[in-house]
């Protein structure tokens, strides 16, 4: 049965990070909101993504919110490299502490968001017939929430056990004993590749891209590094929202061409050693200088060769056909090392494809590997793929998937033209996967809520980019990805993992703090760029009426 909820100015898709944050200034704004999520509970990826060694690779320290004094004092985290059963904790955490779960409608998913011209109204379609009017909608759907099992042939009649490590069993799997294949070795893979071997019989890794992949050298927090933190965190906290990708690199100043090849190398050695993303920050023109960029692959695939004893499976092992960090650079424990036991093989796709799915395992263009379980580490529809599965129709019914059958268009990956008061959390054009997400995250919540309480105070409903401006912003995203080396992966940055989409490269590169400054521009000069509107007499809805 249809219900038409009433009340409630915005509504907000997702209790991820984004989404908390997001009801949380909304709420000391006095703008009535609430969250429509389809887990049965907070956290967003960290709910869902619940693989063996699930772990992010941002330091915990960096990877958590800054807006509140309070809760950063009040939580302690116990490792380097938070693990996903605390990172959900800590979301469950801010949940309660900020008393938001009342205002959050679980297991329901948006299936649709239809804009009335004539109202300047939304209109939220969900999975449990609810009809939910919004005069604004904020999708804080994630970059990475739609899982994606490629199609292969077959893989309905396979009599063994599935997963996608995007949508992890709550109560675990337990490989002990098991013949288990993984399909893919993208960050997700590598992080539980290690732990899936130590309890398999068996384990085939069925690789068709090699990774880099840097160690993490994670392990527990210590005092000294914890005090160092609370004594400096406001500092630290500044440096990471004005800086290039929210994490405290400390980036290298030097081209790696103008080093000795030796002093290069401990340059290399010293990063590898400290452990973590900071590898591809040790020179300026890594990742815009392939020549450059050689210096590190090399480096990574002289370090692999070194931990891989069979000769034949590291070379597998190396990458070779993209520059390093054009793909995320992965970061992990013991990835290559595990390629020495006795209990694993690693099987080249790329050679002999997948042709398909048996009721036993796994067909290759040579051969059969029968498994009992079989791990899809297959990676998501990214950036675009959750919000062009919502029925999304702005002014005139026109469908967001069709406006981006091209590839994503908005302007600031925060609002589309022909698409009043939607608002997108690190949207395709902003700098996104590309920063520490919840530095992105806060900063886009942030400048959301400042632009509704403008909106309030002006006693105006309704904003949206002009065309002018988003094709400039789109024209802007592209030029800089240009000048990098990031185009030249078959990426899923790129679109490039989902066949039949538009190759086309959707962060926003320029880097975080140059954004925040453009969106602080922007919004300083009146929401330049955006039409702004105040309703119609006879209709007043501004969202300030007590
Ligand atoms: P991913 O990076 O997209 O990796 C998917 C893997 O599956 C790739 O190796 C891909 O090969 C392979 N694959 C896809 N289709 C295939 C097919 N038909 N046949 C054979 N292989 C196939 O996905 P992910 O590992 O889930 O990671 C996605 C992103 O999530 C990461 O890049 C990262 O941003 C984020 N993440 C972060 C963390 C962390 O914080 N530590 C952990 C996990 C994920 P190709 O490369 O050839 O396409």
């Amino acid at each position: 049965m249809v219900k038409t909820v009433c009340g409630f100015d915005v509504a907000i898709v997702g209790a991820g990070f984004a989404g908390l944050y997001m009801l949380h200034r909304l709420r000391g704004l006095g703008i009535p909101a609430r969250i429509y999520e389809a887990g049965s509970g907070v956290g967003g990826t960290w709910f869902w993504n619940r693989y063996p060694g699930a772990r992010c690779d941002v330091q915990s320290l960096e990877y958590s919110y800054s807006f509140s004094d309070e809760l950063e004092q009040e939580w302690h985290w116990t490792e380097r490299y938070a693990a996903q059963p605390e990172i959900l904790r800590y979301a469950n955490h801010v949940a309660e502490r900020f008393d938001l779960t009342r205002d959050i409608q679980f297991e329901t998913r948006v299936t649709g968001a239809i804009f009335d011209d004539t109202t300047d109204r939304w209109t939220i379609r969900t999975d449990r017939g609810d009809l939910i009017p919004a005069t604004f909608c904020v999708m804080a759907t994630g970059c990475l929430s739609t899982a994606k099992v490629p199609d292969f042939k077959g893989l309905e009649i396979f009599r063994g056990c599935r997963y996608h490590t995007g949508h992890w069993p709550h109560k675990g799997v337990d490989f002990t004993g098991q013949r288990v294949g993984v399909i893919g070795t993208g960050s997700s893979a590598i992080q539980s590749i290690p732990i899936i071997a130590g309890q398999a019989s068996h384990l085939f890794v069925f690789q068709r891209t090699p990774n880099f992949s840097v160690p993490a050298h994670n392990g527990p927090l210590s005092p000294a590094v914890t005090r160092d933190w609370e004594m400096n965190r406001n500092e630290y906290r500044h440096r990471a929202r004005t800086s290039r990708t929210g994490i405290l690199h400390e980036w290298g100043t030097e081209s790696a061409l103008d080093v000795p090849p030796e002093e290069r190398d401990r340059a290399y050695e010293l990063r590898w050693q400290r452990g973590g993303l900071g590898f591809g920050a040790a020179f300026s023109d890594i990742g815009v200088n392939k020549e450059a960029n050689d210096t590190a692959a090399e480096f990574v695939r002289a370090k692999i060769c070194g931990i891989v004893r069979d000769r034949a499976v590291a070379e597998m092992l190396l990458p070779k056909d993209y520059p390093l960090g054009t793909k995320r650079l992965c970061v992990d424990t013991g990835y290559y090392a595990t390629f020495n036991r006795e209990n694993v093989t690693l099987v080249d796709v790329r050679s002999t494809p997948i042709e398909e799915i048996t009721p036993a395992g796994v067909r290759t263009s040579t051969a059969e590997y029968a498994v009992d379980s079989l791990v899809f580490a297959t990676g998501f529809d990214a950036m675009t793929g959750t919000l062009c599965s919502i029925d999304i129709r702005g002014r005139a019914g026109a469908a967001l998937k069709q406006k981006w059958s091209q590839g994503p268009r908005s302007y600031l990956g925060i609002m589309v033209a022909g698409f009043p008061n939607l608002f997108t959390i690190t949207g395709p054009g902003s700098p996104s996967v590309l920063s520490n997400m919840i530095v992105s995250i806060e900063q886009h919540v942030d400048w959301i809520a400042d632009c509704l309480a403008f909106l309030r105070q002006h006693r105006l409903t309704a904003i949206e980019p002009t065309v002018d401006a988003e094709n400039a912003w789109v024209a802007h995203v592209n030029e800089v990805a240009d000048s990098t080396l990031y185009p030249r992966a078959n990426s899923w940055y790129m679109g490039a993992n989902i066949p039949g989409k538009p190759r086309v490269f959707m962060p926003y590169v320029g880097g975080l703090g140059v954004y925040r400054q453009k969106c602080d521009e922007v919004a300083a000069n009146g929401y330049e760029g955006f039409t702004l509107s105040a309703p119609a007499p006879e209709a007043d809805r501004s969202v300030d009426r007590p």
